[in-house]
């Protein structure tokens, strides 16, 4: 069995920062996939965070310890997970009803990451962890706390081919689900980046909608908005936000032109309604690197980039993915390097 060795609780507070949904701007209609967030002073705090209180560290019986990073998670957010012993061969854990499965990060040390579901609610979460060495496997279990995150409501009112697709916009719907399913089935394995993500726009793009804004359409609860919608204009430049692999270059009906990137360990990123592809399926990228020109293509309001963010089948905030800091000591990077 696992035992906590210790396990810092910070107190969050009540205070959120409210995210305002820009009226009039270019917004996302509706996707498989795409939100807006308000949310996280503390959280977001606490999401940057490597070192110092927001650790959750634990050890197994027979030299096994497990760290996690934060201790504290918003739905939307991410954590990592560290396993350090002698003879580890492979260890997986599962987390709110999904898996997720570690990496070789060097020898004696395995690494996951996990993410919150935007559906989870607050309150303490079992973390079960599945560890196997050379000679034997073990099993443990420790507690992971879900802060709460409040989401705005947006209401739209839009004329009804929007809301109500016609039995060819459905077959094409069927098909762009396909298109998606194939895109993101991809094992986990290592890591193909080396440094932090970037934002696909700029640095201080101007944000229209943030993640896991309700959607409510002429008055029906419609969809989540399930990414970070980024301002600007037909054919402005968007970049890979990290090394990776094109998994997917696809015309889809809602999403419009889209591109989706593996960037191994299970995270993924995607550009939506792209006015043009500048990159084919298969191909490796690198952080920054061209991928396409934003547009208005799928069912979108204006120009936009909808940038979303998945780790294995839990749809993140993107926000929460720029702003985590997946190397925060060098020595791991080194370490990352010298498995590849
Ligand atoms: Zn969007």
């Amino acid at each position: 069995m696992l035992k906590k060795v210790s396990g810092n609780r910070s107190t969050f507070g009540r205070l959120r920062r409210r995210a305002l949904v820009a009226l009039g701007a270019s917004l996302c209609l509706t996707s498989p996939a795409l939100a807006d967030s308000p949310a996280k002073a503390e959280e977001a705090q606490c999401a940057k965070g490597g070192s110092g209180p927001h650790l959750l560290e634990a050890s197994f019986a027979h030299g096994l310890s497990v760290t996690v990073r934060p201790s504290h998670v918003a739905p939307g957010e991410i954590f990592q997970v560290d396993l350090r012993g002698e003879g580890l061969a492979s260890a997986s854990f599962a987390f709110a009803g999904h898996p997720f499965p570690l990496f070789e990060l060097a020898k004696g040390h395995l690494r996951g990451y996990g993410a919150v579901p935007v559906n989870q609610a607050p309150g303490k979460l079992p973390l079960k962890l599945r560890a196997a060495t050379q000679s034997s496997a073990r099993e443990g279990e420790l507690e992971l706390t879900v802060v709460e995150r409040e989401f705005i409501q947006s209401t739209l009112t839009v004329a009804r081919r929007f809301t109500s697709p016609s039995k060819e916009q459905k077959a094409r719907m069927c098909a762009d689900r396909k298109a998606f399913k194939a895109g993101y089935r991809v094992a986990f394995g290592s890591p193909h980046f080396g440094s932090r993500f970037i934002n696909p726009v700029a640095p201080d793009a101007k944000i229209n909608s943030v993640f896991g804004v309700r959607r409510v359409f002429n008055g029906k609860l419609q969809s989540r908005h399930m990414g970070l919608d980024l301002d600007g204009t037909t054919g402005t430049p968007i970049y890979a936000a990290n090394d990776g692999v094109v998994r997917m270059a696809h015309d889809g009906f809602a999403a419009g032109n889209t591109v989706l990137v593996s960037h191994g360990a299970g995270l993924f990123t995607g550009y939506f309604h792209l006015s043009k592809f500048a990159v084919k399926k298969g191909q490796r990228v690198k952080k920054g690197q061209l991928v396409g020109l934003m547009g208005k293509t799928g069912r979108v309001t204006g120009p936009h980039l909808h940038f979303s963010a998945k780790l294995g089948e839990v749809t993140i905030d993107p926000e929460a993915l720029l702003s985590f800091d997946f190397f925060p000591d060098e020595a791991q990077v080194a370490g990352l390097e010298a498995s590849e």
